[in-house]
């Protein structure tokens, strides 16, 4: 593995220098007001960031897999019935983790590749008449198969029956990265780490809560201690934490959410689209398909590739590390062997993702699969030039 290289799985992502700079913090007594004046813009740049201006904002030291935890186990009680489609690796552990605590789970199976059928949700939540369903779980991006979920229509199939149940979003690999409108969307618990779009270290587990998904705490029966809202809220409450934070990455958080925000959240968005129409154009010109059905459910964070029937999908990750110090993304679960993953979310330039294309192109001839080399760099770099010249015109 090289460190000069950027990495392209989807998740951890390349951290800017300013980010891991700002992460490299000395030690101070977290009780101080020092620890207060990091915390306060931290907490209000990811609002900002989930475009929330309800949300109370928690960062717990986890990962999004914590945020998960925080999020059932400060709403629901044992026995409590939850809503979720599995269309991959993600959705599916986040189903995994609920039936180890007890919730009762009525899991809508569609194909990995799929994105949630807020059809079939909405029947089934009509028929729910006695409100059982307690929770609705949906991931927006799932990072397993590249694919964004519609949660607008979630929120629509919910509001259709005017269902009470807590909307609960993964977007660990969507936020700061892809299009996430916490309060358009009716979205109670937002989840996210801060390894993806945030583009710093893993370590931090990100949620949104809404205020009726926090009122719901007061007759949650799940158990709970570390990721408990009411100790944490008592913490922020005089600038602090009810144990040690991990203040390097808090400061990282603060910085990293002024870097999002002074790019602009539609500029960053459109970054990600772009950088993605570059990867795509690439996977076209390869003569191969994406694991994700179609066009409206490509993620712009992660491109899951088929490979040829009999060709182990896997090698070409293991390749890449081995000759060429590069990372892709193994396919996960139903789809290992089967995908590989170039993840471009978080830091990333049109000139590193040329990088990425063009050691994709090598390790799939280098495995002998029918690929001519500089194919998908061309393509890609068509789309890059195209609409550069669109953004500079527009600029002029
Ligand atoms: C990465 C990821 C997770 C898991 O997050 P960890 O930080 O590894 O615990 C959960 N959901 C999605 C969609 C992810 O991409």
């Amino acid at each position: 593995m090289s460190f000069q290289n950027p990495v392209f799985i989807p998740g951890p992502t390349n951290i800017p220098e300013a980010l891991r700079r700002a992460c490299d913090f000395p030690t101070i007594d977290h009780r101080s007001s020092v620890f207060a004046e990091m915390l306060t813009p931290a907490r209000h740049g990811v609002q900002r960031v989930l475009r929330s201006t309800t949300a109370e904002i928690f960062i717990f030291p986890s990962t999004g897999t914590g945020g998960w935890e925080t999020a059932i186990s400060n709403t629901l009680s044992p026995g409590d019935t939850v809503l979720a489609a599995r269309n991959g690796m993600f959705s599916h552990r986040w189903i995994d983790m609920c039936e180890r605590h007890g919730l009762e789970m009525i899991i809508v199976d569609v194909p990995w590749g799929e994105g949630i059928p807020a059809d079939r949700f909405a029947e089934i939540l009509a028929k729910d008449t006695s409100h059982k369903i307690k929770a609705v779980l949906a991931t927006h991006n799932e990072t397993a198969t590249g694919v964004v979920s519609d949660i607008a229509a979630v929120r629509g199939a919910m509001d259709a029956c005017d269902h009470p149940a807590l909307l609960m979003v993964d977007g660990v690999s969507s936020i700061g990265s892809m299009d996430f409108r916490m309060d358009d969307w009716g979205v109670d618990i937002a989840v996210t780490g801060s390894q993806k779009g945030f583009m710093l270290p893993p370590g931090l587990a990100i949620i949104g809560i809404s205020p009726k998904a926090r009122a719901a705490g007061q007759t949650a029966k799940l158990h709970r201690t570390f990721f408990d809202l009411d100790d944490m809220a008592k913490g922020y409450a005089a600038g602090a934490y009810p144990y040690t934070p991990p203040v390097g990455l808090l400061n990282g958080l603060a910085q990293s959410c002024d870097m999002l925000l002074s790019e602009g959240l539609d500029n960053v968005f459109a970054r990600h689209a772009r950088i993605a129409e570059g990867v795509r154009a690439a996977v076209q010109a390869w003569g191969l398909d994406l694991c994700a059905a179609r066009p409206e459910l490509y993620s712009n964070s992660v491109s899951a590739i088929k490979t040829p029937e009999g060709f182990n999908a896997t090698d070409i990750v293991t390749h890449a590390a081995d000759t060429y110090g590069v990372a892709f993304g193994t396919g996960l679960g139903d789809v290992a062997g089967k995908v590989f993953r170039i993840g471009h979310l978080g830091s990333l330039t049109d000139v590193m993702a040329l990088s990425g294309i063009a050691t994709a192109e090598m390790c799939m001839a280098d495995l002998g699969l029918d690929i001519q080399l500089g194919s998908g760099v061309a393509a890609a770099q068509n789309v890059y030039r195209a609409t550069t010249a669109t953004a500079m015109k527009d600029a002029a």
